[in-house]
């Protein structure tokens, strides 16, 4: 479909360009057809050699001047011309990328939906067919929960997501205990990596910050998110918040792979998953990021990532 569309254009473009040259080539022929015969005229229609000479010589600056008027005016239309048709295959290009992101999307999130409902029934199934231990029972139900949070988290990035798209997307403020909510977060999504201290938390009691109690969460679920599934070795994590210059900063640190400097801006946009072997190796949808800069814009956060050293990523939140 592009491709056609795209060969098309090309030789529409090809054709007004063609065109246009043909037409300013006949224009000067044409002006100085007028000039010469203007100038035999003048010739035969007086007998001072003075007067023919003089009426030669301004005719034929007339025609200099015509000359230089119809090659600048044909320059200037043709650069807005070209100018046009580099912003026309600009956009074309843009959205030929962003189908070809959406249909990476929809295949992403069709797997990442399946993975999650497999594993539960599978571990349903396990539990109706034999008779388990209580300890064994308890364990299957705790990792078919597990398995039902993931696809809810994931279900809500998409709706969240459409309701981007859709310029839905508001927050609703009001006082919050960012400390406490930061913490409640965690422990919620995260106990089992706190316990192992793959997390650690240097969190400074009862910050306050005005903003949705709903939203927030998500920034922080996101980007812990990805710092386990970037960290391929031993994950170490450090979530900070504290005051900085009167206002919340929030940093979490990752000894993960870490995000080249090309791409640090890339990886908020819609869909953007990185051509690194890493992240190829990773499940993803590419919106996660997308998302949390979203919240952030909503709520006036600054969001930047920086170079863990020796190697990983930091993402810094100033509220
Ligand atoms: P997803 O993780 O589903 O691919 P995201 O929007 O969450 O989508 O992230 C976009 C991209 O940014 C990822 O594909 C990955 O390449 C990169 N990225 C995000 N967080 C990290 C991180 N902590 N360390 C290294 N790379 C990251």
């Amino acid at each position: 479909m592009f491709k056609r569309t795209t060969f098309i254009f090309t030789v529409l473009v090809a054709y007004v360009v063609l065109q246009f040259l043909w037409w300013e080539i006949l224009l000067v022929k044409q002006s100085d057809t007028i000039i010469s015969l203007k100038q035999n005229i003048a010739a035969l229609t007086t007998s001072d050699d003075e007067i023919i000479l003089r009426d030669i010589a301004d005719l034929q600056k007339k025609k200099t001047t015509r000359l230089y008027m119809i090659v600048g005016e044909g320059t200037v239309f043709l650069l807005i011309l070209l100018y046009g048709v580099f912003q026309v295959r600009k956009s074309m290009r843009r959205e030929k990328e962003l189908a070809s992101q959406k249909s990476n999307f929809i295949l992403s999130v069709s797997h990442e939906l399946k993975t999650p409902i497999a594993a539960t029934k599978l571990q349903l199934q396990t539990l109706l067919k034999h008779e388990l231990e209580r300890e064994k029972q308890k364990e299957l139900l705790q990792n078919a929960l597990n398995e039902t949070s993931r696809l809810h988290k994931l279900v809500d990035n998409v709706l969240m997501a459409n309701q981007i798209e859709n310029n839905n997307l508001t927050i609703q403020k009001e006082d919050l205990n960012l400390s406490k909510l930061i913490e409640e977060t965690l422990s919620r999504y995260f106990s089992k990596q706190l316990e192992e201290h793959i997390i650690t938390t240097k969190i400074e009691p009862n910050i306050h910050y005005s903003g949705d109690k709903e939203l927030i969460p998500s920034i922080v679920i996101n980007l812990i998110e990805n710092a386990i599934k970037y960290s391929f070795e031993t994950v170490c994590i450090d979530v900070v918040l504290k005051t900085q210059q009167q206002k919340p900063f929030l940093e979490i640190k990752d000894n993960g792979c870490g995000i080249p400097d090309d791409e640090k801006e890339n990886i908020f946009h819609k869909f953007y998953r990185s051509g690194s072997e890493h992240t190829r190796k990773t499940k993803g949808t590419g919106i996660g990021l997308h998302i949390v800069k979203n919240i952030c814009d909503l709520h006036g956060i600054h969001i930047k990532v920086l170079d863990h050293s020796p190697k990983g990523s930091i993402f810094q939140l100033r509220f």
